[in-house]
């Protein structure tokens, strides 16, 4: 393995070996950019990485590291296209122990922006730079600096107005280097990472190689806490460790899901596969867990040049290492799931309590109203849905009505979360009137750096939609009323997660926060309702806009028609 700190000097490779490796490193965006200088700084054995973006990285990126520097005769090279310090001949190819290998990442960043590189190899004081432009170096000149390496790109794609136009508005693309640089620093809870965005540092890890800090930095200390640690796998010289969600957290993308192969980010072919079969019992459809999978295997195991970007990398034992997390992944949800279930017995024998008010009018249970004489009387009609005659409630968890045309089973919890989520909906529509809010017990939230600059903007937003949570001095905040839903099941276990949920860097976080609120807030599975409760159900059912499906986009009613039955029984 090539020891990132005892450099070697910059050779051009051989042609042979040129044509062995996969197609080059593309630079697409500023986050592609960001992503090669952090590598070329890690592989220098930096032990501090800055990272400024400007205009989301338009105007300028800048990463500057404290690693081995480059001698100043060497700079050309540097931006010489297959130039590098890390591989010699192909054998190196299936031994690599340093993130980049193909010497092309400066080579391509220096046709795409104007970009400086200022370099010393000693603290001596003297160092030296070279201004890159179009792929040329069009000066070069001494410059005192301490060790370490700073590279400057400005204009970044100025003069690629294909790429230009495809770029996303800034804030996009600092969320990526954000996402990217939390990535490394999870990687390398070694080095201390930093990174400012127009001038404000968004980011610091303490590089003091505590992992759980860093988990803190990252997500927050309400997340990181209920991050449940790996036990150590043992896989022939592979060893796994890592730090996984439980079942209550997902995300509506795969964003937060990191392997790392010796320190590097890459997914292994199939292991991410295999990590979200393990959840999906747990998870509604397109939902995914929060992982951190630590992978340290023996180079010459790892094939890391199936991808172009570097992105996905094959493991020799593959099926092995995909065995063993899987199991590891299950065992600590099926513990979750244990906790879980016990918890819903205690629901169960709360059920003949008073509720917050709403549908419970009536508590008696399911036998007691069977003896009272009329159970099923009178029909149940509303705007879209047929009348229907309520029949009973099957294995605590579906409603079984009859109606004009066959039998309808009603599955109780999606129909609780259309009911509530049509509510929020409406209360969103009719602005200006005073939301109806339900005050709790105040909840103190701690998060994130970017998660709490992303929820103070979104606070006025939250108020419409009924949630009254104020910032309250750094990154903590107060949450002191939810939407007034009727009766629902307890809120507050489930609020650090939904308030997580919105604090996602995208377009249709409301939408999803209205997703994720019905979905904790409606009756679960497992719940005894009362008859008048499940009628208050299917009378708010009846009047929702689309009573057939429940905002995840599942059924929420199951038709058995009278053809069906007339076929079935061949009457
Ligand atoms: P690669 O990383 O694949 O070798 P690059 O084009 O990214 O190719 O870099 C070319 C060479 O420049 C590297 O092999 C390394 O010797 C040198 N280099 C680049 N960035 C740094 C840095 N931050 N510190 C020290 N050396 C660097
Ligand atoms: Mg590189």
């Amino acid at each position: 393995m090539i020891v990132a700190t005892d450099r070697r000097p910059i050779l051009q490779l051989e042609r042979r070996i040129i044509e062995r490796i996969a197609a080059g490193e593309t630079i697409e965006r500023p986050a592609s950019v960001v992503k090669e200088l952090i590598e070329n700084a890690i592989d220098a054995g930096a032990r501090q990485i800055t990272v400024e973006l400007r205009g989301g990285g338009t105007r300028s990126i800048r990463v500057s590291d404290d690693g081995a520097g480059i001698p100043a005769d060497e700079l050309p090279l540097a931006f010489a296209r297959h130039a590098t310090s890390k591989l010699r001949d192909a054998d190196d190819l299936w031994r690599i122990g340093s993130l980049g290998f193909r010497g092309e990442a400066l080579a391509s960043i220096g046709a795409m922006g104007e970009t400086l590189l200022i370099s010393a190899t000693d603290d001596g004081g003297e160092g030296a730079g070279v201004l890159v432009s179009n792929g040329q170096i069009v000066e070069s000149f001494a410059r005192a600096r301490a060790r370490g390496t700073t590279v400057t790109v400005r204009s970044l794609f100025a003069d690629v107005p294909a790429r230009l136009k495809f770029m996303r508005p800034a804030r996009t693309e600092s969320a990526q280097v954000n996402t990217l640089v939390r990535r490394y620093a999870l990687a390398r809870p070694d080095i201390r990472f930093r990174l400012v965005l127009d001038g404000h540092q968004s980011f610091a890890s303490a590089g003091d190689d505590d992992l759980g800090g860093t988990l803190t930095e990252i997500y927050g200390r309400q997340i990181a806490l209920t991050l449940t640690s790996l036990p150590e796998i043992a896989v022939g010289e592979a060893r796994i460790s890592g730090v996984i969600s439980g079942p209550q957290l997902n995300r509506p993308n795969r964003r937060q899901i990191g392997f790392f192969v010796n320190g590097r980010w890459a997914t292994p072919r199939n292991l991410g596969e295999v990590l979200e079969t393990a959840y999906r019992p747990f998870f509604p459809r397109g939902r995914h867990p929060l992982a951190a999978i630590f992978i340290e295997i023996p180079p010459e195991q790892v094939d890391v040049n199936v991808h172009p970007a570097k992105a996905e990398v094959q493991l020799l034992p593959e099926s092995e290492v995909a065995a063993a997390l899987g199991e590891a992944v299950r065992a600590i949800l099926a513990r979750h799931q244990g906790a879980r279930q016990s918890a819903g017995f205690q629901l169960a024998a709360l059920r003949g309590l008073p509720g917050a008010g709403g549908v419970a009018e009536d508590r008696a249970p399911w036998d007691a109203a069977e003896g009272s004489g009329e159970p099923n009387t009178p029909t149940i009609s509303g705007t879209n849905l047929p009348p229907l005659r309520l029949l009973g409630q099957l294995r605590d968890a579906l409603l079984l009505a009859e109606g004009p045309d066959g039998l309808y089973l009603v599955d109780q919890h999606r129909a609780h979360e259309r009911i509530i989520y049509e509510r929020l909906l409406r209360g969103l529509r009719e602005s200006g009137e005073e939301r109806a809010q339900e005050p709790i017990e105040p909840l103190v939230l701690e998060l994130g750096p970017l998660q709490a600059a992303l929820l103070d903007d979104r606070l006025p937003e939250l108020a419409e939609l009924g949630i009254a949570c104020e910032s309250f001095g750094g990154r903590s905040f107060l949450v002191r009323a939810i939407p007034a839903l009727g009766e629902h099941e307890d809120l507050t276990d489930a609020l650090p997660w939904l308030i997580d949920e919105l604090v996602e860097d995208d377009a249709d976080w409301r939408e999803r926060l209205m997703v994720n609120l019905s979905c904790r807030a409606a009756l679960r599975k497992g719940r005894p309702l009362t008859t008048a409760q499940a009628r208050a159900l299917l009378t708010d059912l009846a009047e929702t806009g689309t009573p057939a499906t429940c905002p995840h986009g599942s059924p929420i009613i199951l038709h058995l028609d009278e053809a069906l039955l007339t076929r079935q029984f061949g009457w």
